[in-house]
């Protein structure tokens, strides 16, 4: 496509992603991080697919989330994913673990043993190693979900012993907060969590990824050891529900 037939929706879309790569170099430069790698998340929920298309075919963006089983399937078979990775990063039903599971990359909101375990059991079924991080509830906040940082050691050894799950990192949605200093240091805290986790090096375990920072903080996550950060208003602007 060239660039005169793309409509506003489209140029605004280009530019925003154009802005958040930016974004994301600046802030591994400030750090000394240049050369470090960073995975741009679109994050599609309420964005209809042909927004999702302008991302992925004019910007390359090779990494889409979606937080609901159902919205995610009914939107797949209008999206361009080759070559394209999909993620769930929403709360996961036990019930609905079926449909998603062989539709999408990894489960990054893996919030519960329970869950944990009935993944194992449902990839087994499929004969599937399921790709999986946990997810930790950061700010310690009754409306979220993940797990406590002290339980973290417990999900980790049982997932180590499971054979059809394999975990690749960590997740977590930190609370909303007003100054920089509080919202850095809950992203340190996650930082520090994922490299005690990593130099225990047990079984069926790599600490490859370090899934935080949204539209309004990704670029503090970035400076304290995020490698995939999830963008969506800031890429597709404002979201109507
Ligand atoms: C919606 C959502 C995002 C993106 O939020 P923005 O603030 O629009 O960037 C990232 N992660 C999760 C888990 C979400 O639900």
């Amino acid at each position: 496509m060239t660039e005169r037939s793309l409509n506003n929706t489209q140029l605004t879309i280009i530019d925003n992603i154009k802005i958040a790569r930016e974004n994301i170099s600046d802030a591994l430069a400030s750090v000394g991080a240049d050369g470090k790698s960073v995975s741009l998340m679109a994050v599609t929920k309420t964005v209809d697919p042909m927004r999702i298309n302008t991302a992925i075919d004019e910007c390359g963006i090779d990494l889409i989330g979606e937080n609901k089983v159902g919205e995610f399937l009914d939107k797949k078979p209008f999206l361009h994913l080759d070559g394209v990775k999909t993620h769930l990063i929403g709360h996961l039903q036990t019930n609905k673990i079926k449909k998603i599971l062989p539709e999408v990359e990894m489960i990054e909101s893996v919030d519960s043993q329970n869950l944990l375990l009935k993944i194992n059991e449902y990839s087994g079924k499929i004969d599937r190693q399921a790709q999986i991080l946990i997810e930790i509830n950061i700010g310690r906040e009754e409306s979220k979900t993940g797990v406590l940082p002290e339980e973290l050691n417990d999900i980790i050894g049982l997932a180590s012993e499971l054979d059809h799950v394999k975990v690749l990192g960590l997740m977590a949605v930190p609370p909303i907060c007003e100054k920089e200093s509080e919202i850095r240091a809950y992203f340190a805290q996650m930082y520090k969590l994922f490299v005690d986790i990593t130099v225990k090096k047990k079984d069926n375990i790599n600490m490859d990824i370090l899934s935080m920072g949204m539209s309004s903080d990704y670029v503090y996550a970035v400076k304290e050891g995020a490698n995939l950060v999830r963008l969506g208003s800031a890429l597709f602007g404002d979201r109507r529900y």
